[in-house]
């Protein structure tokens, strides 16, 4: 099967990722999810919550992505309306990036024109550090919805229980008050504790890795996760890393960062495909008067669209006068029709006199002028 876009993982990020594809307009049949789960895209953090409750229990299709940020809860029949194909239950288990091809445990391939890559973290096991035991039965882990059915039917069995929680995290105290409310008896243990506790069920939460054993030798890495730019563009030409396997700059912290937070995927999945959608229409429809021109010897530049609607602007070597205007007219976005009501604000006035100088160009950006052109004079990257 090919696709013109493949978004590898079926979580957190690329359930958000999809809904940003469906508002840029993608066409039916361009996009693919392939995901090992058998469930459509949901908010993860559910699982170590009201999933576990006794009552006020969280069921999907409850907790389909996006209703975790106030968003449309996307049920199976929305990526069929769109013609977004939804792959459950199929884990990818080769990836070879230079011919475009995934290739299923059951053998089938998949080749893509974009690839997604959206496969989350997978949880730390007790058998990684060769913990003796570690393979005994009623150990549990938490990571996807199969593994909290287990965790759920471990609880209705064992009622009233004795369980211990191997993990002090924030996923580990979760569980710990999880089983409290279900009436078990709860012992919370670090790894290192030397003492030996009985218990019907043990609850591991101690961390989890980023899954990039696929891409491991054809993309580079850092920091434990697939790097990628701002834009969560990676090393390889097409491929995009985004949620938790990505290591991106922060500017925030203007350090290179991996993050294992729900917003984080959220975000990050709408970012790389927003800004590669624009960069995308940008080449196509878009309209960049005259690209470049000199005000007071700065470089501006003014990105409109169809509409002649500003969406992005460039200064270079501005003075402060012309910093402050081209920062108003990127926040403002004001529609080039009203060029006049641009002029009667003082601080726009030097744009207005540029657009009413250029309008009438034409010209076709590349793609860096337009990640120039679309970043310039924002903070951080969340909001470029
Ligand atoms: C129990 C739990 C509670 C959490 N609570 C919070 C919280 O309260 N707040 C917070 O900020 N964060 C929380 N998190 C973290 C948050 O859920 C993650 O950061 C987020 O889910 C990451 O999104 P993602 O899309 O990158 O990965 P995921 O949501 O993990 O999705 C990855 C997907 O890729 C699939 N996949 C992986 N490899 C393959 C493959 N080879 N083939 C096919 N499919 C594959 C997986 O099956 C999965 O569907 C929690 C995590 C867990 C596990």
């Amino acid at each position: 099967m090919a696709f013109k876009y493949v978004i590898l993982g079926g979580g957190v990020a690329a359930g958000y990722a999809a809904r940003e594809f469906a508002n840029q307009g993608v066409k039916p049949g361009e996009l693919a999810i392939i995901s090992k789960e058998a469930v459509a895209p949901y908010e993860r953090p559910a699982l170590s919550k009201a999933y576990l409750f006794p009552e006020g229990t969280a069921r999907l299709p409850g907790f389909h992505v996006c209703v975790g940020s106030g968003g449309e809860r996307l049920l199976p029949e929305w990526y069929t309306e769109k013609g977004i194909s939804l792959i459950l239950s199929t884990e990818i288990v080769k990836a070879d990036l230079a011919s475009k091809t995934l290739i299923s445990a059951a053998g089938e391939t998949y080749k893509y024109q974009t690839l997604v890559i959206a496969t989350g973290s997978t949880v730390i096991r007790l058998t990684d550090f060769g913990v003796h035991g570690a393979d005994a039965k009623n150990i549990f882990y938490l990571r996807e919805i199969d593994e909290a059915d287990e965790l759920v039917e471990a609880i209705k069995a064992k009622k009233n229980g004795k369980a211990v929680v191997v993990g002090g995290g924030y996923i580990g105290l979760e569980l710990s008050a999880a089983l409290r409310i279900n009436n078990f008896d709860v012992t919370d243990v670090k790894l290192k504790d030397g003492r030996v506790l009985e218990a019907d069920i043990v609850v591991v939460g101690v961390g989890g890795k980023p899954l990039t054993t696929l891409f491991k030798g054809q993309i580079e890495e850092e920091k434990g996760g697939i790097k990628t730019d701002s834009f969560f563009k990676t090393s390889v030409p097409d491929v995009y890393a985004v949620g938790d396997v990505a290591t991106f700059p922060m500017k925030l912290y203007d350090e290179i960062r991996r993050v294992e937070h729900v917003d984080h995927a959220r975000k990050s999945a709408e970012q790389a495909v927003k800004v590669w959608d624009d960069i995308l229409r940008l080449n196509n429809n878009f309209y960049v008067p005259n690209s470049q021109t000199n005000i007071s010897n700065s470089q501006v530049r003014i990105v409109l669209d169809q509409r002649r609607k500003v969406v992005g602007a460039f200064l270079e070597s501005g003075t402060p006068d012309e910093n402050k205007a081209i920062a108003k007219v990127a926040r403002v976005q004001p529609p080039v029709e009203s060029l006049d009501q641009l002029a009667t604000e003082a601080e726009m006035k030097v744009i207005a006199a540029y657009l009413l100088a250029v309008l009438g160009g034409n010209a076709s950006p590349s793609a860096d002028d337009v990640k120039d052109i679309l970043c310039s004079g924002k903070k951080y990257f969340y909001d470029c």
